[in-house]
């Protein structure tokens, strides 16, 4: 080692992704697409195989003071299957890598497993293989999904075109808040342990960060309107970040509207409770799992009904402006704040 020393955070994790990137070239003709997307693709014939990755950190993803068991168990599982969604294919299985110290009875392993069960029934996946290893330090869980799509229709990040409209499917922002109210229960009961947590005005909420679910419902009746998405990516980081995202990979620039981004009324309110502005945790608040896609305009009756999509805005041929148009008609730079990870 020299005596240079570059913070992880001068790079950002994307930053950090585009250099391992840069230092890898597939050798395999089966690899039809490496880092990148939502998922990688390998060639399986008439089928493209899907393959995505993703590493639950106690006390950086989630803390077991407010995550019960069974629920990190369940959204362990629904993540993965959101990355194959995010592609317009199916999850059919997932490996399941657990690093666990003595501090866990068999009890709690069992009821993480409830969950993982539970979301394996619910998406129809099997559990086919994993590790288990002993935790100096917390828990940790690393899942693998294995999925598949017919090779025609596969969406990446990188297919939208000019005109195109931006659906966005559910409500946004309503995870981060529910992370925000659970951290402030957990605050009150470390400073007063006799008081009881009062969470049911905020049940919506608290559901949405415990219990996301992979929108697999939308894939399929996407494909029963024979409406095929042009690009598509699912919502972890925020809908700023990801439509940077689209942007970037299918070479254009997004324009969205203020008015058309769907923020549940439990969402906003909590919000203003918290001084925060409703938009920015819709744009920025982390972990909704909803899917985020273009549509040519030629599809749009097909989806135009459906109630749980919303059309927030189109693809224009400026790569360099990602804009907002506010509910007063300003037009504002988007920030892809994301999540800050180093
Ligand atoms: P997502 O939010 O959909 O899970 P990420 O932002 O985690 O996607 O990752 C973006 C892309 O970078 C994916 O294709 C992922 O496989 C790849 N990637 C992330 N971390 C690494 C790594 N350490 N090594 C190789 N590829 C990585
Ligand atoms: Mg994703």
């Amino acid at each position: 080692m020299g005596e240079n020393r570059t913070e992880l955070s001068q790079l950002g994790e994307f930053g950090l992704i585009d250099r391992i990137n840069s230092k890898f070239q597939s050798k395999n003709a089966s690899t039809l697409k490496g880092i990148g997307d939502d998922a990688a693709m390998i060639d399986a014939g008439d089928n493209t195989l899907l393959v995505s990755t993703d590493i639950l950190l106690e006390g950086v993803h989630f803390d077991l003071a407010y995550m019960p068991l069974q629920h990190l168990g369940y959204k362990a599982v629904a993540v993965n299957v959101s990355d194959i969604a995010a592609m317009n294919g199916i999850a059919e299985q997932i490996v399941l890598g657990l690093a666990i110290s003595n501090r866990f009875s068999l009890e709690a392993v069992d009821a993480f497993f409830e969950g993982v069960q539970a979301a394996c029934k619910n998406y129809n996946v099997d559990l086919v293989g994993g590790d288990t290893a002993s935790s100096a330090a917390g828990l940790v869980i690393s899942i693998t999904v294995l999925g598949r799509a017919d090779k025609k229709r596969v969406v990446q990040r990188s297919g939208a075109h000019v005109n195109d409209i931006i659906c966005v499917t559910g409500d946004l922002g309503a995870a981060y808040l529910g992370l925000q109210v659970l951290a402030r229960e957990k605050q009150v009961f470390l400073s007063n342990p006799d008081m009881q947590p009062d969470l049911e005005k905020y049940e919506y909420l608290v559901g949405r960060q415990l219990k996301p679910e992979a929108r697999m419902d939308i894939i399929h009746e996407l494909r029963d309107k024979n409406c095929l998405p042009t690009s598509m990516i699912d919502i972890s980081d925020g809908l700023a970040s990801e439509l940077f995202h689209l942007g970037k990979n299918s070479n254009l620039g997004v324009k969205i509207f203020e008015d058309k981004v769907p923020i549940d009324h439990d969402t906003f309110e909590t919000a203003i409770e918290f001084k925060l502005d409703p938009i920015t945790c819709a744009l920025h608040g982390g972990e909704d799992y909803e899917l985020l896609f273009t549509i040519s305009p030629a599809d749009y009756d097909k989806i135009k009904n459906h109630p749980d999509i919303h059309f927030i805005g189109h693809m224009h041929n400026d790569p360099t402006q990602h804009v907002l148009v506010t509910k007063q008609q300003t037009v504002v730079p988007l920030k892809a704040q994301g999540w800050k990870h180093f």
